[in-house]
């Protein structure tokens, strides 16, 4: 039996705070709440899950951005503090994520680390990786959330052994290398106009890492495909993210291959961005009503795993 899964990388300002603040991405930024209510309405209406991986300070009500303690390289909160801090609105979310563990789709409330460290990157040690974990847990646990699916910032997969050791379940891995469209070695595979056309997204299929872990890796980026392209194509075959998500849906109906979409709140910054996530929901629904097809999160993925009997690769 098919299924998709949507899995969010949710962050409003925290995906940019280790960019210089003159290279951030301020009207992604600003538009980050507008584009998280926009999706999570839009989830609500066709009445589909998805596996919320979430910066664990959103679920902060206030900080000083001292971290006393938190191993960390230095700087790292610098934009909390100071004289232009990053706007709070941006830096917490209580308030979005309230609604969110209420509203009525059974959302998968999970971890994208606490201040969003890149798990492979030089700085992150680790004393780091588990504070991360820990801190990120015992935020959502004082909100009522338990968390067990994990998504890395930017896919840098990293210290795997600690997130088991944390009490996660589940990860995000990478797109396969050996999709039909040629191999991959980027943590986010980047589409081109003859493959956005061509050919489908890869189906994947969950495996249980060395230290227990259900590796759920990524079919698709719902936004990898912007700019200029994106206008052309759009003009002519339609969106063409659309279309991929489409064959994608549709391979996994037909087989008992897993769809894995994935996006983050802040890649909705237009109406234009709404119709497409939007027409990806209506498409899963009609399929759905139609077909065998299944919407999974990460989280019942991962237990689904745990039942059966799966190759330890
Ligand atoms: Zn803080
Ligand atoms: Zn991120």
């Amino acid at each position: 039996m098919g299924a998709v899964v949507i899995s969010i990388d949710t962050e409003l300002g925290w995906g940019f705070h280790d960019y210089p603040a003159a290279e951030r991405p301020t009207e992604r930024i600003a538009r980050s709440r507008w584009g998280w209510e926009r999706l999570a309405e839009t989830l609500g209406e066709y009445d589909i899950p998805a596996t919320w991986a979430v910066v664990g300070h959103l679920f902060e009500h206030d900080c000083a951005g001292a971290h006393v303690g938190h191993p960390s390289p230095p700087g790292w909160f610098a934009h909390e503090r100071g004289e232009a801090p990053m706007d709070e609105q941006y830096r917490f979310a209580p308030d979005l994520l309230a609604d969110l563990v209420e509203s009525d789709p059974d959302h998968d409330i999970g971890a994208h680390t606490y201040s969003h460290v890149e798990f492979d990157a030089d700085y992150a040690t680790e004393d780091l990786a588990r504070a991360e974990c820990d801190r990120a847990i015992d935020a959502a646990e004082a909100a009522g959330v338990s968390m067990t699916s994990f998504v890395f910032p930017r896919n840098r997969v990293g210290h795997r052994e600690t997130l088991a050791e944390t009490g996660f379940t589940c990860y995000r891995g990478t797109v396969p290398e050996t999709s039909a469209d040629g191999p991959y070695s980027a943590p986010i595979r980047k589409l081109t106009q003859a493959t956005v056309v061509r050919n489908p997204p890869p189906l994947v299929e969950p495996t249980v890492d060395e230290y227990g872990l259900v590796n759920i890796p990524a079919s698709l980026y719902l936004f990898g495909f912007e700019g200029p392209a994106r206008r052309v194509l759009s003009a002519t075959v339609g969106d063409p993210v659309v279309r991929q998500a489409k064959m994608g849906i549709d391979a996994a109906a037909a087989s008992d291959g897993l769809c894995h979409l994935w996006l983050h709140p802040n890649n909705l910054t237009t109406e234009a961005d709404v119709a497409r996530v939007e027409a990806v929901c209506a498409h899963i629904d009609g399929v759905r009503a139609e077909t065998a097809l299944t919407v999974e999160t990460m989280r019942s993925v991962a237990e689904d795993v745990a039942t059966e009997d799966v190759t330890v690769v």
